[in-house]
């Protein structure tokens, strides 16, 4: 799971992963999503992006 705070900058972000996946699953672009859900630091926006690449992964593999 997407850790509760980022470990950079120590914003809470874990209660915002719901919160993108849905937004994400309306067909907004990542960048946008961070820009409505207010993920402003890259710090942050990398945790999210580098865990949606590790589910896309997991998922291939389930096949
Ligand atoms: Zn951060």
């Amino acid at each position: 799971m997407i850790p509760i705070r980022c470990f950079t900058c120590g914003k809470p972000i874990g209660h915002l992963w719901d919160k993108y996946n849905k937004e994400l699953a309306t067909g907004r672009e990542a960048k946008e999503v961070f820009e409505r859900i207010g993920i402003e630091r890259y710090c942050c926006r990398t945790l999210f992006l580098t865990h949606v690449d590790w589910l896309s992964k997991a998922a291939r593999y389930k096949k």
